[in-house]
């Protein structure tokens, strides 16, 4: 690679090179006109219309003879015949040398001469030739000659090669003043490229805050200041690629739904922590699109989707139901792969089914004593008079009391509606839980022994106070007492006992009871649950009360739960925070 200084001084020395050569040659190529002109013109001066007379008069004359021209010609110091450089010849028509300056005997025939052979002047001269001459034709009557004037441009010659030898050591001058020059026009042009070129170096080593100084105005001062407003740019790009980089990890770190990236060969490019937990498989880029969903979609036909088109499909892994949307995704107008989004449909369609369970519940719930008030009102009308007394009036009771469970459930389930909207409204306060124990002990106690249950309660007289809706708690007291007395056979044993335990008061209701079969314990709380139908309902119940208990007790930041052993009997305990 040449540098950029040595290009200088070959240019500089080329440019000087051609410069001296034009400059010689034009010089050299003048001065020899000059002389050639100058001679001619001396020529022309000499041989006047006057001097040729008198050469032919002297020619004509009977003393006459070449000796005699050639002693008139040397007179004529304007002729300038110097015997070294210029002569003088007297010719005959023949071209044969009669007398000469320099006593020479021959002579070149010459253009020149043959002209004046000819009978006319011969003057032409040319700067290549080595020579400069001039033959004059004399009519001397009898004997015609023909005078020669030879000048063999030493004086050109030496000039010349003076002048040649004076432009060799100005050029070889020029040469060196021209390196000198170059080196330090470059030195001037070169510092400021060498700072560019050390800074272009460290922008592409990432190095994007430096800034270069600016030191001239010139095309290489924009230059800079045009690198450096471009490394600011690309920083400000590289800054906002680099957010954008990490608000997609973030969003992909943390979102819910899993994501995965292959590119064009199928392998695995990204996946994100929620699409490992959803797919119960860890995606490392040996992973790719057949093994994790090659079952679900065909990639190569996924790659042919077009921008905004995508596939929709389910997948089952495990428990999870899971819904994949798959697009593929494109660089440089050239397909780039495909993404996968996972999204965990599992409580939504848990949800869909429990939402189709409570629905199918609720209408048998009040399918029964809706089809119990139909048959018995039924019968009334088509019996008429017929119906003694007291069958009318048990089936009116049976009427009114099918019509009071059916208020009960719709009173139930309006409540649990305003929990699921969160407008059930809370008539907090603190009240002493003791007394709220006594009232429901107080209250279930006449229908306990109705059932001869021994009721007992064991409550202490500094049981704290706690912060709530005093009347929704005592509910859910009295619902769980009343169960423990619904499903414990006649002549039981129930015990309501009450504490402290740390920062929370308990109330524990045990029986000796029925029990509960230990797989219906977890769905003892959804809502219609029941152990057995036909008992609840025959007892008025509704299978809502724990689900409705479960609902308050949360509101109050409690807690309800049930141990039971099937046949032997059953212990619920809520909790609740005590006042502060
Ligand atoms: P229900 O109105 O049917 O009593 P609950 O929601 O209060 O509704 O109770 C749900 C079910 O839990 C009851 O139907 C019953 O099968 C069971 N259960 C509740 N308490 C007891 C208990 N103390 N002993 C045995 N089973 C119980």
């Amino acid at each position: 690679m040449r540098s950029l200084r040595t290009k200088m001084v070959m240019i500089l020395v080329l440019l000087i090179l051609a410069l001296m050569t034009v400059v010689g040659a034009f010089l050299i190529n003048g001065v020899g006109n000059y002389y050639i002109d100058d001679f001619y013109v001396q020529m022309e001066q000499t041989f006047s219309q006057k001097f040729i007379t008198q050469l032919q008069e002297l020619a004509a004359s009977e003393s006459g003879s070449a000796t005699k021209l050639k002693e008139l010609l040397m007179a004529q110091s304007d002729l300038g015949v110097d015997l070294d450089q210029r002569n003088v010849y007297i010719l005959d028509t023949d071209g044969r040398v009669l007398d000469s300056s320099n006593q020479e005997t021959d002579v070149v025939l010459t253009a020149n001469i043959l002209t004046a052979m000819n009978g006319e002047v011969g003057q032409s001269g040319s700067i290549t030739a080595d020579m400069m001459d001039l033959a004059v034709p004399i009519d001397g009557g009898e004997t015609d000659y023909i005078i020669y004037v030879l000048d063999n441009k030493l004086t050109v010659d030496e000039l010349t090669g003076e002048l040649f030898s004076i432009i060799i050591q100005s050029l070889a001058l020029g040469l060196v003043i021209c390196v000198v020059l170059a080196f330090l026009l470059s030195q001037i042009l070169i510092t400021p490229i060498t700072a560019l070129t050390a800074g272009t170096r460290q922008v592409a080593a990432g190095e994007l805050s430096q800034k270069l100084e600016v030191t001239s105005r010139d095309e290489i001062g924009i230059l800079t200041r045009n690198f450096n407003h471009m490394a600011q740019v690309l920083k400000n790009t590289i800054s906002q690629v680099e957010n954008e980089r990490t608000k997609l990890s973030t969003l992909f770190l943390h979102m819910t739904d899993g994501v995965v990236a292959f590119d064009s060969t199928g392998a695995v490019i990204h996946c994100n922590p929620a699409a490992t937990r959803l797919l119960s498989k860890n995606l490392d880029v040996t992973a790719n699109f057949s093994e994790v969903f090659g079952a679900d979609a065909d990639f190569n036909k996924l790659l042919t989707l077009k921008r905004a088109e995508y596939l929709e499909c389910q997948k089952r892994v495990g428990e999870r139901e899971l819904e994949l949307f798959m697009a593929p995704f494109s660089s440089d107008q050239t397909v780039g792969g495909a993404m996968v989004v996972i999204h965990d449909v599992t409580m939504q369609r848990k949800s869909e089914q429990t939402r189709r369970e409570f629905v199918a519940n609720v209408s048998h719930e009040l399918r029964t004593p809706l089809t119990n008030v139909r048959s018995y009102a039924e019968t009334i009308l088509s019996a008429g008079d017929d119906l003694p007394k007291e069958l009318r009036e048990n089936f009116l009771g049976v009427i009114v009391s099918e019509a009071d469970r059916m208020t009960r459930i719709v009173k139930d389930l309006l409540t649990l509606t305003k929990f699921d909207y969160g407008k059930m409204e809370m008539n907090i306060s603190r009240f002493a839980l003791r007394e709220a124990v006594e009232n429901v002990y107080k209250a279930v106690a006449l229908d306990a022994q109705n059932h001869k249950h021994t009721l007992t309660l064991e409550c202490p007289e500094d049981l704290p106070s706690v912060d709530g809706d005093r009347e929704r708690l005592e509910q859910v007291i009295m619902n769980i007492v009343s169960n423990a007395i619904k499903y414990t056979a006649d002549g039981g044993k129930i015990e309501i006992v009450a504490g402290t335990r740390g920062k929370n008061v308990f109330i524990r209701v045990s029986d000796n009871g029925i029990g509960i079969p230990e797989k219906d314990l977890p769905r003892l709380f959804e809502r219609f649950y029941r152990v057995d139908k036909a008992r609840s309902r025959e007892s008025g119940g509704t299978g809502l009360g724990l689900s409705i208990a479960r609902e308050i007790l949360s509101q109050h930041k409690g807690d309800i739960r049930i141990e039971s052993v099937y046949g032997e009997g059953t212990d619920v305990t809520i909790t609740l925070p005590r006042a502060e």
